[in-house]
């Protein structure tokens, strides 16, 4: 399968074309026309698979759908990882594809001062926010929920949740999203699927459909 017979949006194949990147790995040929089609999804995949832009590309669209997205809102996608090193990758590769898009993306995890991104989060204008649960709750939780709120988040991806589980994350994991609209799209990505996760899956994701590589 090539990037030509998957539908996506211009802007998208243009990121494709300059990266050279010239067909979708497995995970992506699979996963993204499922993301796209609005339904929840357990990817099963590890990193060096390309599941960040499978869980990425479909944002985009998923994103462009809900515009315009006003200063004083919180972002639209929202995707937790486990590290801040991970939560750096992300970004960076999402970022050329958002910005192709006209979509700004940003990074909260621990280790830069609580007020430096306090400070970003009040100046809003980012469509997706790539954080820690830890970070992400110091967040949502400063001044009375005044300075980030979940409101518009539609698009929520937990990223090597086995990972996040194994660093004891599961609770500020569920906090966040019990601060999120049930009616979300939720994609989860995972090496494994252990039982507490497939217990918290079927609790937090609705008729999840499950790709594995
Ligand atoms: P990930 O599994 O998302 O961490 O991606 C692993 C690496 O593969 C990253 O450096 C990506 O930039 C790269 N990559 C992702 N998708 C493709 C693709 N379709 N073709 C070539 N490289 C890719």
């Amino acid at each position: 399968i090539k990037w030509a017979q998957m539908g996506l949006l211009q802007p998208t194949l243009d990121v494709f074309a300059k990266l050279k990147y010239e067909k979708p790995t497995p995970i992506q040929s699979q996963a993204i026309p499922i993301a796209e089609s609005g339904k929840d999804m357990i990817g099963i995949a590890k990193t060096g698979s390309g599941k960040t832009l499978a869980f990425g590309v479909p944002m985009i669209r998923h994103i462009l759908d809900q515009r315009p997205l006003k200063s004083s809102d919180g972002p639209i996608g929202l995707i937790l990882a486990p590290t801040r090193e991970l939560c750096t990758q992300i970004v960076n590769e999402l970022k050329p594809f958002l910005k192709a898009s006209g979509l700004h993306i940003a990074g909260v995890f621990g280790g830069p001062p609580v007020t430096e991104h306090i400070a970003l989060a009040k100046r809003g204008g980012n469509h997706v926010l790539v954080g820690t649960a830890g970070r992400l709750i110091d967040l949502m939780q400063a001044n009375q929920g005044r300075v980030l709120n979940f409101k518009r988040v539609t698009y929520v991806v937990l990223d090597e949740a086995d990972r996040m589980f194994d660093m004891g994350f599961e609770p500020q994991v569920l906090k966040i999203l019990a601060n999120i609209r049930p009616d979300r799209q939720t994609i989860m990505f995972s090496a494994t699927l252990p039982k507490n996760m497939a217990s918290l899956a079927r609790k937090e994701l609705t008729r999840p459909v499950e790709v594995t590589i």
